[in-house]
């Protein structure tokens, strides 16, 4: 089977106005795909260097610091449009020939994974742009198909928060119950009775994003906690029915997940401690174990055979349902959010170490086709 890196992407936001009154310190540079960080303690010594597939800078007009630590003239604020060019398209591409996808974003609470993966007003991010451009592709394509030909869609919209997981497309009633992962020989792991509601235009899909955007904050009491500590996933599911050059009926299957993951600060519990490990140690379970996932899988890019076939995906809610995406089934990019500030140097750090490993992992997508 074909094997295919993770593709990584990093994207730095741009101060924000707090940070901006307090003469917050750039501690990030970008070449064209290299990514540096500088101690902001020790700011003689050599920043750190990462390279990615993919580098998104904010901060035009930065070409220098208070300490000489230049970023290229030409790198310019990269916007929605561009991420989408790059990242997003490919998913719907790769929908349209039969591979499931996924996109998921990591970085710390405040970086800008929700920016990315949803925006806000009219910045719209890669949720919104993909689920445009598949139904721009579905209107075009049903001009040329044959008259029989079916496309289908269906969307999912699901939180993970304390390791309980929340149907976000149903009543109130039933957000109270958990639900539940089971197993399949031929699905994997899957969330039963999950809503999956058909939609067929844009305006459809929008509205039900909508809806699960409501339902998050209805079913928390606390909406920024929840903002932080809970994991929102949309899954799309795209199926194709249509003749192929010989005549012959073929469908052909793709289930985008798109993941907004909690904040990543939470991952890390030398950082908390108190009441404030206590409350996170759930949300802990299921980054931390994220976080030991990729580890075993970049360990076994490596080839230390020992951590092979162990990776702990049964460990927490969120590894199991993304398993297809780490290790399997799935053509996968990941993007991580970066704070430009001095005062987050540790935890852009931990982000920019943590797309580092992930970067070596290989899954292997295969055409959902019959
Ligand atoms: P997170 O989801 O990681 O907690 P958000 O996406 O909510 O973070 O971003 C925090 C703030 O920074 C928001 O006000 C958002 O509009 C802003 N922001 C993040 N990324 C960008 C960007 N690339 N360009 C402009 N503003 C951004
Ligand atoms: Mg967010």
């Amino acid at each position: 089977m074909p094997e295919e890196n993770v593709k990584v992407a990093v994207r730095v936001r741009p101060f924000n106005a707090r940070e901006t009154n307090r003469g917050a310190q750039l501690i990030i540079s970008m070449g064209d795909k290299q990514t540096m960080i500088k101690d902001p303690e020790n700011l003689t010594a050599e920043p750190k260097k990462f390279a990615f597939d993919y580098s998104y800078w904010s901060h035009d007009g930065y070409t220098e610091n208070k300490d000489g630590y230049l970023s290229p003239k030409d790198l310019k604020y990269a916007d929605q449009k561009k991420v989408f060019d790059d990242l997003g398209k490919g998913v719907i591409n790769n929908a349209w020939k039969g591979y499931n996808c996924s996109l998921f974003a990591y970085g710390q609470t405040g970086s800008g994974k929700s920016y990315s993966m949803v925006g806000f007003g009219n910045n719209k991010g890669i949720v919104p742009l993909a689920c445009e451009e598949l139904f721009k592709g579905i209107e075009e394509k049903k001009k040329v198909a044959d008259k029989d030909a079916e496309f289908q869609v269906t969307i999912s919209m699901l939180e993970i928060y304390n390791e309980q997981i929340r149907d976000l497309l149903t009543t109130k009633a039933a957000l109270k119950g958990g639900l539940k992962v089971r197993q399949n020989p031929s699905k994997g792991f899957y969330v039963e009775s999950l809503t999956s509601a058909p939609v067929s235009s844009y305006a459809q899909i929008e509205g039900k994003i909508n809806e699960g955007t409501r339902n998050r904050t209805i079913a928390s009491t606390n909406m920024n906690a929840t903002s932080s500590r809970a994991h929102t996933v949309v899954a799309i599911n795209f199926v194709q029915k249509q003749k192929n050059d010989a005549g012959q009926n073929m469908t052909k299957t793709s289930i985008i997940n798109l993941v907004d993951l909690a904040g990543s600060e939470r991952a890390d519990s030398t950082g908390a401690s108190g009441d404030r490990l206590k409350e996170g140690s759930s949300i802990n379970q299921s980054l931390s174990t994220l976080g030991n996932c990729i580890k075993a899988l970049a360990d076994q890019s490596a080839g230390k055979k020992k951590v092979m076939g162990k990776i702990p995906y049964r460990d927490s809610v969120l590894t199991k349902l993304l398993q297809n995406a780490l290790g399997g089934n799935s053509k996968t990019v990941m993007i991580a959010a970066l704070s430009p500030a001095d005062i987050n140097y540790q935890e852009t750090l931990s982000t920019l170490r943590f797309a580092d490993r992930a970067k070596t992992i290989k899954t292997q997508a295969v055409v959902n086709e019959s």
